[in-house]
């Protein structure tokens, strides 16, 4: 006898187990044949046949097999032939010897019809009731490894599906898929995925023995490491950067990213799915941004001082939109405290100098030139340095202006400028001020005096009387201390206004601001009265000193501080002239 066979039987028809199982059925019940069929209603197909020879199919492929009309239902007819709506059924037609007939239905996840598994056999006869119960539990065990197939198949589909779905955009992309099995080891990739590597679709294999092949062996342990991370639930999904083989033996750089999507009750996983995207472009570029970006920070943090970017609004709220690590050194201040606003400046700049600094910025912003600005900071806990900034502005389309610049620490410049302008301006023997100085003082003096009306202000010219005499009896070295020493006298009558100066040898000028003849009369008697008071201490001997002193007022008129300055000389000659140690006016 025959059964007709199914052409278009599922994949899992050719399944073992499925034979496995038919094949128990027919030797537990001890019948002719078992049969599973899986399909809904009327148009079921065979799965699986044990007994009898399936030979050509009905012309649709289908077997005419009965009606189960229940899910969990059994159906048992002892004997066919008595059967009077089965007696004439199809099948009774095509297996003229079929005399019993057992069938349960096999359920699926929904509760719908599945399948059925069939018990047939050439002689009438029952099943008793454990029998009945063992094949339910049979049924139960077909569905079981039925529905697992039906869903594997569907979800393989589905992927199929939005694969080709996908193709065009991933084909784009660079982007590949793969599908392992965590249990068995095998993996299936793409076309794309293959196509990435330069592989037509037949030379991959389906081993992840043979993938790990592929990955750069700098890459393996870490790549593995982070798999089995995902596989152990430590993280939520596997995502890593190495390096693939090409077929032409070279190396791709990929980011593969995938997640477990089914895992046995015990939480081990048994299969996942992910995507390999070719990063390598995108890797040399962003290496090649790093490489840039780096050597940015090299160079704007290893050069001293601070590099900047700052912006002011047109609100006039202005901040650092990038400071470079000199601005600890500098300002002494944190990247982030200047990120927002410049506040945080106001308190460290000099407060002498703070207008200035605003001021500067001020104009550069509204003519668009270059800024420079040499100025003070105070740094908390150090006293007064110098910076010396220097911006170009760039006027934004909001209206806002953006300044590139550097800041440098000019105080040790600073610090020799002054010490410059001390050789330049100092007498180095007295500490008074040097003839030019002098002359310069004078000159501000006498424009004081040309510029305001009723200011008058007198000059003083001091000679030492029998200088020479001094040098000759007790030496040079006790004539410079002499000079020192009226040096001191002369200066302890001065008020802060006024200013004096070593005109040479053993000559001395004082600029009286703001007084009169008779004032710089009274002055020249004190300087007299306060030399003659205090000989000069050398050993234990007290060196009298004398000085004449000539007089003259600055006057509007005066077309130098020179012709000002010649009229106390004359001044100054007459008193030497009259008997020295005495005081004339011009
Ligand atoms: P008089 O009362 O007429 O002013 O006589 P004097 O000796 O003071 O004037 P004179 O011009 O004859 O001599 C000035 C001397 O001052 C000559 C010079 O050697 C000395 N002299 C000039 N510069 C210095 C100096 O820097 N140190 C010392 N020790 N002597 C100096
Ligand atoms: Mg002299
Ligand atoms: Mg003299």
């Amino acid at each position: 006898m025959q059964l007709p066979s199914s052409s278009n039987a599922p994949e899992g028809a050719r399944d073992e187990r499925f034979d496995g199982l038919v094949r128990m059925a027919r030797r537990h019940f001890g019948v002719r044949a078992a049969l599973l069929t899986t399909g809904n209603r009327g148009l079921q197909q065979v799965c699986a046949c044990d007994g009898w020879t399936l030979v050509d199919p009905l012309p649709d492929g289908h077997l005419p097999l009965f009606h189960v009309t229940q899910t969990d239902a059994l159906l048992v007819v002892p004997d066919i032939h008595r059967d009077e709506h089965l007696r004439n059924h199809d099948l009774v037609k095509v297996l003229p010897g079929l005399r019993f007939l057992a069938a349960c239905s096999l359920p699926g996840a929904d509760g719908a019809l599945f399948g059925v598994l069939y018990l047939l056999h050439d002689q009438p006869r029952d099943l008793d009731v454990e029998q009945h119960q063992g094949l339910r539990d049979l049924a139960e065990l077909a569905a079981g490894v039925l529905v697992r197939e039906e869903s594997d198949r569907r979800e393989l589909e589905r992927l199929q599906e939005s694969e080709r779905r996908l193709a065009p955009a991933i084909a784009g992309s660079g982007t590949g898929i793969w599908d392992r099995n965590a249990v068995t080891g095998e993996i299936h990739y793409s076309t794309g995925w293959k196509a990435l590597l330069g592989y037509a679709d037949h030379e991959v294999g389906n081993r992840i023995e043979e993938s790990y092949t592929r990955v750069h062996p700098d890459d393996l342990a870490y790549v593995q490491a982070t798999i089995q991370a995902h596989f152990e639930r430590r993280t939520e999904a596997y995502e890593v950067e190495h390096r693939l083989r090409c077929r032409d033996g070279s190396y791709k750089w990929v980011c593969s990213r995938g997640k477990v999507v089914e895992r046995d009750e015990f939480g081990k996983p048994l299969r996942m799915v992910g995507t390999t995207t070719d990063i390598t472009a995108m890797r040399a570029l962003s290496e090649k941004m790093q490489q840039t970006a780096a050597l940015m920070t090299d160079l704007t943090n290893e050069i001293p001082g601070m590099v900047f970017q700052y912006r002011r609004r047109l609100d006039g709220h202005s901040y650092f939109s990038y400071v470079s690590a000199g601005v600890r050194e500098i300002y002494g201040l944190t990247p982030e405290q200047l990120e927002q606003s410049a506040d945080a400046l106001h308190a460290i700049i000099h407060p002498d100098d703070l207008a200035l600094y605003l001021g500067s910025l001020e104009t550069s912003a509204r003519d668009l030139k270059p800024w420079h600005l040499e100025y003070r900071v105070q740094l908390p806990g150090c006293g007064a340095s110098w910076r010396q900034g220097d911006a170009r502005p760039r006027p934004l389309a909001d209206g806002s202006v953006l300044w590139h610049g550097f800041i440098t620490d000019i105080t040790e410049r600073k610090l020799i400028e002054a010490e410059l302008q001390v050789f330049a301006t100092t007498d180095s023997l007295t500490q008074l001020s040097n003839r030019r100085h002098f002359m310069q003082q004078l000159e501000s003096e006498l424009a004081r005096v040309q510029r305001s009306v009723g200011y008058c202000a007198a000059i003083l010219m001091f000679d030492l009387d029998h200088f020479k005499s001094i040098n000759d009896r007790w030496g040079h070295s006790v004539g410079d201390l002499a000079l020192r020493h009226f040096s001191a006298i002369l200066c302890a009558q001065l008020r802060r206004t006024d200013a004096a100066g070593r005109m040479g040898g053993e000559e001395f000028a004082v600029a009286l601001s703001n007084a009169s003849v008779g004032e710089a009369m009274i002055f020249a008697q004190r300087v007299q009265q306060e030399l003659d008071r205090t000989p000069l201490p050398h050993g234990d001997e007290r060196l009298a000193l004398a000085v004449s002193v000539g007089i003259a007022t600055i006057h509007p008129t005066d077309v130098s501080a020179e012709a000002t300055l010649s009229r106390s000389d004359m001044a100054l000659y007459r008193a030497k002239r009259g008997g020295r140690n005495r005081i004339e006016c011009h």
